[in-house]
């Protein structure tokens, strides 16, 4: 299938399977696992994983359309789905014959997972890691808490960073997977202004005992390797967002009238539009340009800085887009009767996760060879 016609199938599905659920799903603040289940049997849970465990062995740059399609109709049910690509991926990428069939089923629609890292204490400085992993014969026991798991609640296994040797700092840490319904593993939900038809978890390991089997050879080089291509597919979703946005404000501004004339007659509007399309363009630009140097199979030091780039544009644009949709509405934009509230609500999540804008700055600033710490 050439690119054009999968970004169709995708927005065909975006169309039909996000449409219908996203609104209520949000009212809610529940994922409606029916909806993985259907983006697995679309082949849209592992594009880019291998054919043999039932991936579809596409690059991440179909990824990225598949991403920006789905959060063209809703960011945070496409988030779910980015979840799913990035924890399986860890799974298949680093794992064992054990880890693979979890990953296989996960692309079948059988096994939800979740990326369970950050802490109360570790936000983006992910080397303080305090969740200790201690041997214990053929097992190891889990204690400590997480904070801020998509999908923690709803998950069957939690793709899980812990730290095995402490004396070792970063180097002694490893991914476990770590069956959720298992004993001493528990999760309360964290009520967010964002994501919330794919909600957030506290999730709390209290003497968890997970056999050996489940370690994987991964740590923290591996999540940072894949943090990188997490957030190309975070570009792409705040991409779709502010495309939506975008296209809802042009429509506004062309079909309300004020002073007898569209608003989008005043230049302050139209230009304000018009800049709009500047940051979703070079958004496009820029996230599907990390994705093609990614798939070129270059060193990943080499596409930092282009992922970065493509991160740190986006996240920053897609509130700059959302806020002018919402300045757009004027006084129906802070109703429920308009989206674009919820839109600029979603949006402000953009610049924290996954690395926030500062960190993505000293990445940048450090490809510059800028003696930054
Ligand atoms: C809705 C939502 C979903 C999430 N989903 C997941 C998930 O599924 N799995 C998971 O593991 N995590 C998840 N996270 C966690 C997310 O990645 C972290 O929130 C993020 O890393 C920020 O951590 P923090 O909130 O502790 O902020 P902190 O790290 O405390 O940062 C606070 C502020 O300080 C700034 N700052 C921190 N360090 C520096 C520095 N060195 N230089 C300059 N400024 C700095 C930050 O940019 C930020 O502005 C999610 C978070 C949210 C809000």
């Amino acid at each position: 299938m050439d690119r054009e016609a999968f970004r169709d199938m995708c927005r065909a599905f975006a169309q039909r399977e996000i449409g219908p659920r996203w609104q209520q799903a949000d009212a809610d603040k529940q994922f409606p696992r029916d909806f993985y289940v259907a983006a697995a049997r679309a082949g849209l849970i592992g594009i880019t994983a291998p054919e043999e465990i039932g991936g579809a062995g596409l690059g991440t740059y179909e990824e990225a359309i598949a991403m920006e399609e789905m959060a063209k109709v809703n960011p945070n049910l496409a988030v779910s789905v980015l979840i799913q690509n990035v924890a399986g991926s860890i799974l298949y990428e680093h794992g064992t014959e054990v880890h693979r069939e979890m990953a296989r089923r996960n692309i079948a629609g059988e096994c939800l997972v979740a990326i369970t890292v950050t802490e109360p204490e570790a936000g983006n400085d992910i080397q303080n890691v305090r969740t200790r992993a201690t041997r214990d014969g053929d097992d190891w026991v889990l204690d400590g808490i997480k904070s801020f798991i998509t999908l923690g609640g709803e998950a069957d296994i939690l793709v899980t960073l812990a730290q095995t040797d402490p004396a070792a700092g970063r180097h002694g840490m490893r991914f476990f997977a770590v069956d959720r319904h298992g004993k001493g593993v528990d999760a309360s939900q964290i009520d967010t202004y964002v994501n919330r038809p794919a909600p957030t978890y506290r999730v709390m390991f209290n003497q968890a005992r997970v056999p050996d089997a489940r370690r994987l050879d991964a740590g923290f080089a591996a999540i940072m390797a894949g943090f990188n291509r997490e957030r190309i597919m975070v570009a792409a979703r705040w991409l779709g967002h502010m495309q939506t946005a975008l296209d809802w404000a042009r429509d506004y501004a062309t079909t309300r009238h004020q002073f007898g004339r569209p608003i989008g007659a005043n230049q302050s509007i139209a230009f304000s539009l018009a800049q709009a399309h500047v940051d979703v363009e070079a958004a496009r630009q820029l996230t599907y340009h990390a994705a093609e140097r990614w798939d070129s199979g270059i060193p990943i030091e080499q596409v930092i800085l282009d992922v970065s780039t493509a991160k740190l544009h986006a996240t920053q644009a897609v509130v700059r887009v959302t806020q002018t949709a919402l300045h757009v509405a004027g006084g129906w934009g802070l109703t429920s009767e308009l989206p674009a509230m919820r839109w600029a609500l979603d949006a402000l999540v953009a610049p924290v996760t996954v690395g926030s804008v500062e960190i993505q700055q000293r990445a940048i600033a450090r490809q510059l060879g800028l003696p930054v710490e």
